[in-house]
């Protein structure tokens, strides 16, 4: 068929549809324009996320668009024998040019267990696998220079990478008679191989400070963030665990173990005397208590509230839960956004859940084996995308019921923003939704649908979404 013969043909069915869908499209519109509450979710200036840092390179997404994203670069029991480091170095690239622009790695110190622990048992902060105490040399993640190895290839990228703090409890101290209780204690740390930060029973509780502080987590010795050794030791002592780690070992930022087990203005010390980015595991659904733990401890938040929300709303068949609050509706400069983490994995809609993360405020996270085994990479790389070039500004609720959900992103500094539409039932579903757009043909991003509409001159289109997925619309 000829170009101007396909064209002709085009028109007539461009006309035919135009003039025989207009009578419909006003009564639906119509419709559309009654039912529609919109909800403005957030109402800054619309700036997008920026984890800092910046002094690392020059990706387009770091502090571009949508802001970053964190790869979770293990999951619980990766594989033991010391070869995790280099197993997460081979795919820092791959995961760089896909979109990710940090990685957050499991306590890189030794542990009671060794060889075999997942690290939050810690021993020693200064043991990266150097030496051998606690049944082994190398961590199960590998040795120190291997390490070293992972964290210049991060950098070489133009990445970031976060180390997971443990720092409320303690594990595997020698024996001591304890004064304080009157009996004995695993609370003496004085024979750390490191020679650093060495601890007894008065730097745990209970002890002449006090009897406990906020929590204690299983039988561990619980560490007093009040005794001055312990505070040089944690963040204050140039060689201390927090600034040796930034300054010498190269991280950028914490992610922060248990931290209902200790006060908020803990984190925040730590913040104010070593920089960096900061984000708290507060492992809780209420997020007055999350924004209040994020203000206090002056950092960001594991956003648990839209976890929560996401499993009820996916699974449950109720898409309008996620017109409720969350972390990333309070400030989303503070919320971390997850789908998954190597504690807990309820949600079984999951790319439904990455759709929503990848296209809303807060910065989100992916887990490493939703990445790299269980999912759709490329569908996981098409959404990266798109929060990268696409996920800005702030955000309204278009439309939300049982099984439909539809919320814009506003757009900020001459980007456009997105409309991202989810649905949970069994059928396509379409949907006539206001824009920011005007006269403007758009596109799915995700390749989902098929159309190209043109908006009307007063922002109003007509969009789709196909069963139990998504699609995701912005300007062509
Ligand atoms: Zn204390
Ligand atoms: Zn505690
Ligand atoms: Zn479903």
């Amino acid at each position: 068929m000829s170009c101007s013969r396909f064209l002709s043909i085009c028109m007539i069915c461009l006309f035919w549809f135009a003039s025989c869908t207009s009578d419909v499209k006003d009564e639906e519109q119509e419709n559309a324009q009654q039912n529609l509450k919109i909800i403005e979710v957030t109402s800054h200036d619309g700036r997008p996320f920026d984890s800092g840092a910046n002094h690392l390179g020059t990706r387009s997404y770091n502090g571009g668009p949508g802001g970053g994203i964190m790869m979770q670069a293990f999951y619980w029991d990766v594989p033991a024998g010391g070869t995790w480091w280099n197993t997460v170095e081979t795919k820092i690239e791959d995961w760089g040019n896909a979109g990710i622009e940090a990685i957050w790695l499991p306590p890189v110190s030794k542990a009671q267990n060794g060889e075999f622990s997942m690290g939050y048992d810690p021993y020693d902060y200064f043991d990266f696998g150097d030496y051998t105490q606690s049944g082994s040399t190398e961590t199960r993640f590998g040795s120190g220079s291997e390490l070293s190895a992972l964290i210049t290839e991060v950098h070489a990228q133009n990445m970031k990478v976060y180390a997971d703090i443990v720092l409320n409890h303690n594990s595997g101290g020698a024996l001591e008679y304890n004064q304080y209780t009157n009996d004995s204690t695993w609370s003496d740390f004085t024979g750390v191989a490191s020679g650093k930060f060495l601890r007894n029973q008065d730097d745990f509780h209970a002890n002449a400070i006090h009897s406990n502080d906020e929590g204690i987590f299983g039988g561990f010795s619980d560490l007093c963030h009040d005794v001055t050794n312990v505070q040089d030791w944690l963040w204050n002592r140039s060689d201390g665990v927090g600034k040796y780690y930034k300054n010498v070992m190269g991280f950028d930022g914490w992610r922060f173990d248990y931290v209902k087990g200790f006060s908020p203005g803990v984190v925040n010390s730590w913040n104010n005397a070593v920089g960096g980015f900061s984000v708290g595991e507060l492992w809780d659904s209420d997020v007055n208590y999350l924004d209040w733990w994020a203000t206090n401890a002056n950092s960001s938040v594991f956003d648990f509230a839209c976890y929560y929300k996401m499993n009820d709303a996916f699974d449950g068949n109720n898409l309008s839960l996620l017109n409720d609050d969350m972390m990333w509706k309070r400030n989303p400069f503070k919320a971390v956004t997850f789908v998954t983490n190597h504690d807990t994995d309820e949600i079984w809609e999951k790319m439904l859940a990455y759709a929503y993360i990848l296209t809303h405020e807060g910065y989100p996270t992916i887990f490493y084996k939703d990445y790299e085994v269980w999912l759709d990479k490329e569908r996981l790389n098409n959404l990266m995308w798109i929060h990268n070039n696409k996920a800005t500004g702030t955000t309204s609720i278009l439309y939300a019921d049982n099984d439909e959900y539809i919320a814009r992103r506003n757009g900020w500094n001459g980007n456009p923003g997105l409309i991202v539409y989810l649905n949970d039932s069994d059928y396509w579903k379409e949907r006539w939704v206001p824009t920011n757009w005007y006269s403007t043909k758009i596109k799915d991003y995700t390749g989902h649908s098929g159309w190209y509409p043109t908006t009307q001159g007063g922002g109003w289109v007509k969009i789709q979404a196909p069963p139990h997925s998504y699609s995701v619309w912005s300007p062509e």
